[in-house]
């Protein structure tokens, strides 16, 4: 007995976790420092924590399917109505979830190359397909609509990255605006802010009040610090209302995971704290590295360094676990995620010590 032929579906690959690398290495996870899965490096909130505590005794029972407190909230945050907020288990449920909502078989979705991996897994999964625009053809991986349009072929869903992961480029709102006014009717423009807080950038989430072809997706993973709950959310089109019960997986996001959202979204210290040490980390890691890198609007850097996977593996063999972009199809660069003050000048030092040796 065997699946179904899935050769077409690639599996997804993540940043390398401190456990898994300890155990190759025989090292101590404590020794490791990891950023190589722009994660939040000051951990949650202490409310969040406080949060998950109290919710523990829920874990006995489904949780809520429509989870009003959380989508109220994030409505009021946002100007917009509860139904056009979509709760999901992560950005990645948002993207599943939108994928239902949109593709026909054999319908295609149009995204960034280089970019994240899920967008066309999701797609594929669906039975669609992907086709790509060329972030990489500027040296600055500059966005601008014009690269997506010259691409662009009236496909249903079309995914901007802003920052965009690898390369932490923004789209410009203009541009942006150009893009809603310009694609055909049955296209969906799907904006996703998985790093919005850290950008100097407005949201896009205002222009759902104007454009009825434009989606958003935000996540609790990054800024929030709560990756390992599972928690993000899509901001869709007024006209939505009732989709979000037609396409969601039942009980996908737990009770735990919505009230740790509410409490985090109550600590804008923690996430203004977070923010900061970010920027602080990101400007630290472009001065001191001495190796090419962009500007980033990310809580990343990516960073050119010839052989990405030899600079890879010795670095991690030195204790410091970074992102091989060779996945992205940029085999010459590593995506340096930003981390507390010692981890990055851990980082800066260690990298600096390898680019110099490896040819
Ligand atoms: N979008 C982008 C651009 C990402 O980089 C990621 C995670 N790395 C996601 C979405 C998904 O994030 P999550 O599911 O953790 O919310």
């Amino acid at each position: 007995m065997q699946p179904r032929d899935l050769s077409a579906h690639a599996p997804y690959v993540p940043g390398r976790g401190t456990e898994e690398v300890a155990r190759e290495l025989g090292m101590d996870p404590e020794d490791l420092t990891k950023l190589s899965s722009n994660e939040n490096p000051h951990g949650p909130s202490p409310k969040a924590v406080a949060a998950i505590e109290d919710a523990a005794p829920t874990v006995s029972v489904y949780p809520k399917t429509a989870h009003t407190d959380l989508t109220e909230r994030l409505a009021d945050k946002w100007g917009l109505e509860a139904e056009q907020v979509w709760v999901s288990p992560g950005a990645d449920g948002s993207i599943d979830y939108l994928t239902r909502a949109m593709l026909e078989p054999d319908d295609r979705i149009l995204e960034p190359s280089p970019g994240f991996s899920y967008y066309s897994m999701s797609a594929r999964y669906h039975h669609g397909d992907a086709v790509q625009y060329e972030v990489s053809k500027g040296d600055d991986f500059e966005q601008t609509a014009d690269l997506v349009l010259d691409a662009y072929d009236g496909e249903r869903m079309v995914y901007l990255t802003t920052p965009h992961n690898p390369t932490g480029s923004v789209l410009p709102r203009d541009e942006l605006v150009e893009l809603a006014e310009s694609v055909e009717d049955h296209t969906l423009l799907v904006v996703d802010e998985a790093y919005g807080e850290f950008a100097d950038v407005p949201s896009a989430i205002d222009l759902l009040s104007e454009y009825d072809n434009v989606a958003v997706l935000r996540t609790f993973s990054k800024a929030y610090g709560l990756a390992g709950l599972r928690i993000g959310y899509a901001c869709v089109p007024e006209a939505w209302a009732d989709a979000y019960a037609r396409v969601n997986t039942p009980f996908a996001a737990s009770e735990v995971a919505c009230r740790a959202a509410l409490a985090a979204l109550d600590d804008e210290e923690h996430v203004e704290k977070s923010v900061e040490s970010a920027r602080w980390s990101r400007e630290y890691l472009r001065e001191h590295l001495d190796a090419p890198t962009w500007e980033s609007e990310g809580n990343f850097v990516l960073v050119e360094v010839g052989d990405a996977t030899a600079v890879t593996e010795a670095a991690q063999r030195e204790g410091v676990i970074v992102r091989d972009c060779g996945s992205f199809g940029l085999p010459e660069c590593i995506r340096v995620s930003c981390g507390t003050e010692a981890q990055t000048k851990r980082a800066v030092d260690v990298l600096n010590r390898i680019v110099s040796e490896v040819p």
